[in-house]
């Protein structure tokens, strides 16, 4: 516990500080009605004793459980159109051995699949080891016979949260999620595929998070 005496402005800080983190030492001394001059010592003071924590460019937090709970915020407000990549999408003709030539060059896990513009499918390094062994014919076999097939395949929206995204990783132990969004195409209806989203997206959100906070 702190046992140091605080003042009345300095308890009231704290309180701003908890109900609006992360803040600006400007926007504090906007809610009290005093210069940036005038709290400067009250913050230094609640900074020094470790009560507050103060981050370059972003602001005040009150410590210890808070910085996780900013944590679960920006998990929470963070939308995967914000951190997807650029999906590598094959037709479902395509031969398996061409599909594994596009892992290698565009560098990726997973390819999705489509058939007339909407997603039909997934394929994971594994699916393509186990086919490869298995000894399929891989220039004539198409990926439609040996991907993982709709509706089996675990999708995310654009608008759903980083945090929605990693669940769904988690829960269907899967390396990444294709971003979808729900069309009619030739009086069709499906998904079209507008992103990927990955553990390595998910891990550079943490990344992120711990370098510039
Ligand atoms: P790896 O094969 O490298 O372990 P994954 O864990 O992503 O990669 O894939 C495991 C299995 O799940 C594969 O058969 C793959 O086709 C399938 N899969 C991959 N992503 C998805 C997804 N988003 N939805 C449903 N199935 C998927």
């Amino acid at each position: 516990m702190i046992n140091i005496q605080l003042s009345e402005r300095q308890e009231k800080i704290i309180d701003i500080v908890k109900t609006n983190q992360p803040i600006t030492s400007e926007e504090i001394a906007k809610k009290l009605n005093f210069t940036r001059a005038t709290i400067r010592p009250d913050l230094a003071i609640l900074t020094m004793s470790g009560i507050l924590d103060a981050r370059p460019k972003v602001g005040y937090f009150y410590s210890g459980k808070e910085a996780l709970t900013f944590f679960q915020e920006q998990m929470k407000n963070m939308s995967v159109s914000d951190i997807k990549s650029v999906p590598i999408v094959v037709d479902e003709q395509t031969t398996v051995y061409n599909a594994i030539v596009t892992l290698f060059l565009e560098d990726v896990g997973s390819i999705y699949v489509t058939s007339d513009g909407l997603l039909t499918g997934v394929l994971s390094r594994k699916d393509f080891l186990k086919n490869a062994i298995g000894g399929i014919d891989l220039n004539k076999i198409p990926v439609g016979v040996i991907m993982t097939r709709m509706p089996n395949i675990v999708t995310i929206a654009p608008k759903e949260s980083v945090l929605d995204a990693a669940t769904k990783i988690i829960e269907h132990q899967v390396d990444s999620l294709p971003v979808v969004e729900e069309v009619n195409l030739n009086s069709k209806n499906g998904y079209k595929i507008i992103g990927r989203v990955s553990k390595t997206n998910i891990i550079r959100v943490f990344v992120d998070l711990c370098n510039n906070y």
